[in-house]
């Protein structure tokens, strides 16, 4: 099952995609039905039987007539990331001082104010040193919340999947120490443009993430690269702190990010940038 948040005259509508081009309408459908994602992850319990039969007698809409809109635009809370996730990308960014292969996950956070439209525009006026970078991910979002999740268990806790371009500028992570600043300018958290449900991913470790910029193939690589796999990284955020239905989790980017190239080529203005698994589908942002 694909799912969708979109906006068709203004109001705020919850969707299946039922084809490549279609979305069945989900707002209003039955009684007390969740009118967001995150509500609906909320409930998820209580709804996920029906949801085929709901699919099924839904009106239907073409996608090209609504606007995308992230997936979960309300987290509960910032959106935890991992860095340093693929080995190919620490030794790109090595260079750049950010050191060795980790031996625990990196996790740090972006601010839900980041959070942006498939299809939105990203403002590169924000960051007065010109050093603003992609990297495309994939993101994790808890379902059922919990304390000391054992690995063996996690994907019963994973509600679904969808993409983000961790947007970031380089030169604000490096002079603010930590990376929270240069992660988190308004606007910088491209998501979407769909996610597909745990029950439907099948074996997540077969997907190719892909990022092309203007076209050109920049990042290319397998899930099954992570250093540390979505387990792993459900298992040791959860040792410590209490997941949230709807809380996100930018599991890190592969090599092939704008300061990994020799010189680094950051984005300018009039840049596309477009982040993919065939899954989920292409997730695209403009930079002005
Ligand atoms: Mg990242």
């Amino acid at each position: 099952m694909k799912l969708l948040s979109y906006s068709n005259q203004g109001e705020s509508c919850l969707g299946a995609v039922v084809d490549g081009e279609s979305i069945a309408e989900l707002t209003g459908i039955a009684d007390g039905f969740p009118d967001s994602m995150l509500k609906l992850v909320q409930y998820w319990d209580a709804w996920k039987g029906e949801m085929p039969s709901l699919i099924e007698r839904a009106p239907r809409r073409l996608m090209s007539e609504v606007q995308i809109e992230a997936p979960i635009p309300d987290p509960p809370r910032d959106i935890l990331c991992v860095g340093k996730n693929y080995r190919d990308h620490v030794n790109e960014v090595k260079a750049l001082g950010y050191g060795s292969i980790p031996s625990h996950p990196i996790v740090f956070s972006k601010a839900t104010t980041t959070i942006n439209r498939s299809g939105g525009v990203v403002d590169l006026s924000a960051d007065p040193t010109d050093t603003t970078d992609y990297e495309g991910e994939l993101v994790v979002i808890i379902g059922k919340g919990g304390r000391y999740i054992d690995e063996r268990d996690a994907r019963e806790h994973i509600f679904g999947y969808t993409l983000i371009n961790d947007v970031s500028s380089r030169n604000l992570q490096a002079r603010h120490v930590q990376w929270f600043l240069g992660k988190s300018i308004d606007g910088y958290g491209p998501m979407g443009p769909a996610v597909i449900t745990e029950t439907a991913a099948g074996d997540i470790r077969d997907w190719r993430l892909q990022t092309r910029v203007n076209g050109e193939l920049r990042q290319d690589a397998s899930i099954s690269e992570m250093i540390f796999t979505v387990p792993e990284i459900i298992a040791a955020i959860s040792r410590y702190m209490t997941l949230l239905p709807g809380d996100m989790i930018a599991t890190g980017s592969p090599s092939g990010v704008g300061a990994g190239q020799e010189p680094p080529d950051y984005l300018k203005a009039g840049d596309e940038v477009c982040v993919s698994i065939d899954a989920i589908g292409e997730l695209v942002a403009k930079f002005v």
